[in-house]
């Protein structure tokens, strides 16, 4: 059934198209396809929209094929080209895998503006966003009220205080996998920081800009800045690469000038106290053996790979054995581009693949640092029937950290 082709409210109807814009990146492509899939030699990371679209227009190549085509006016946008684009999981492998080192995202984010001014944001993804109980109206993907984001926090005075620090905490950390916000918020409390937390936070905007709605991003990140600059809000604290990624990567580029403030990855934070010998651990007993799934985010997009294993080295009695795949070559968890909502299979694939190679590590705990990538394993690992343990990292610090005044 085709959709209706009016464009979604907030973002303004054009002539011209996005893609048109970056031509001169699509015919740099040499067609070589390294971004297809060399992995199997080890020279690679692989590309799970290829691997579950089984064609190889849903792979980056494919769709740089598809780009030209449309700049050369030989093809134009429709439901089926939609499904290519929007399959992505935004992993960045094609971008790591690169000779030519092109900006593979920045020209599938220019198709999903083109496709969503056109109307074609695939159905269930179409329905989060502007749905009853939408993101445009409880400003979270999960369809719970926007009142209920604080839930899980009993500290009421940490509640759009003036401070300097502020924990973000993100939609997936309020509502679904709130052991992530408490045990993020009560690492701060045990650090001394005097943080503060938005009454009204809204979603940082990343669901907007897989959509290719840009300019319901800029409202989100809008609104959440001023009110940290109000508080005073010098530097936050993120436990979601999805979100850092937002504000540290998207926002500037998108809102054409520099944050008010820094954004950091408690990760970064707890490892360098760790390092300098300012925070230990207490041993992990009985011990355990961990591996660690790299989170596009936090990988390829922004960098850290080696904070959680600096992390994880710190806490006596937790040994850590990499999978075969690991930092830039590590394989996508399938959580990523919000693909879940229209395209499951793909998603379920790749991450019984990336649950499979964990276990082939012998390890008896996966360790992930992202809260998509948390659940989207906890549902591959129940479907599995696996006796893989799957834990954020977040909750290892908590429980491990040997600060005073910590409750036993
Ligand atoms: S970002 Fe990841 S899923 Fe998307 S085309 Fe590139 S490798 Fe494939
Ligand atoms: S690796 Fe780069 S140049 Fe080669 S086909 Fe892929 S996008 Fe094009």
């Amino acid at each position: 059934m085709r959709q209706e082709t009016t464009a979604p409210a907030g973002e303004a109807v054009r002539s011209s198209r996005h893609i048109d814009e970056l031509k001169a990146i699509i015919y740099q492509c040499n067609r070589c396809g390294q971004c297809l899939d060399f992995s199997t030699l080890g020279l690679a990371a692989k590309c799970p929209a290829y691997w579950g679209g089984l064609f190889e227009s849903y792979a980056s190549r494919g769709k740089f094929n598809i780009a030209r085509a449309l700049v050369d006016g030989l093809i134009d946008y429709d439901e089926e080209l939609a499904r290519r684009v929007y399959s992505c999981t935004e992993c960045r492998a094609c971008a790591e895998n690169c000779f030519k080192f092109l900006d593979t995202t920045a020209i599938f984010t220019a198709m999903k503006q083109d496709l969503a001014e056109r109307g074609l944001i695939p159905e269930n993804y179409r329905r989060a966003l502007y749905g009853e109980m939408g993101l445009d109206e409880v400003h979270n993907v999960y369809q719970a009220p926007h009142a209920e984001r604080l839930a899980w926090l009993s500290r009421r005075e940490r509640v759009d205080r003036p401070a300097r620090t502020a924990f973000f905490v993100g939609c997936t950390s309020a509502y679904v996998r709130q052991n992530m916000a408490i045990d993020t918020a009560e690492t701060l409390e045990l650090l001394g920081v005097d943080y503060t937390v938005l009454s009204d936070e809204w979603c940082c905007g990343h669901p907007y800009i897989a959509a290719g709605l840009l300019d319901k991003a800029r409202q989100s990140l809008e609104h959440t800045i001023a009110q940290y600059q109000r508080l005073g809000v010098e530097r936050v604290v993120f436990n979601c690469p999805g979100c850092l990624k937002t504000f540290k990567h998207d926002a500037p580029r998108l809102l054409g000038r520099r944050l008010p403030f820094e954004p950091v990855h408690i990760l970064e934070e707890i490892a360098r106290l760790a390092e300098e010998g300012e925070i230990r651990f207490l041993p992990v007993s009985p011990k355990i053996v961990v591996t660690y799934h790299d989170s596009c985010t936090l990988g390829r997009w922004l960098g850290v790979y080696e904070a959680p294993r600096q992390i994880l080295r710190h806490i006596p009695g937790v040994s850590v054995r990499e999978m075969r795949r690991n930092r830039n070559l590590a394989y996508c968890c399938g959580a990523g581009g919000l693909i879940r909502f229209d395209y499951p299979n793909i998603a379920t694939r790749a991450g019984e693949e990336r649950l499979r190679e964990a276990e082939e590590t012998g390890a008896d705990t996966l360790v992930t640092s992202c809260p998509a990538c948390l659940m989207q394993f906890q549902q591959i690992r129940n479907k599995l029937r696996s006796a893989m343990r799957v834990v954020d990292i977040t909750e290892l610090i908590w429980k491990q950290i040997d600060v005073p005044g910590k409750p036993q």
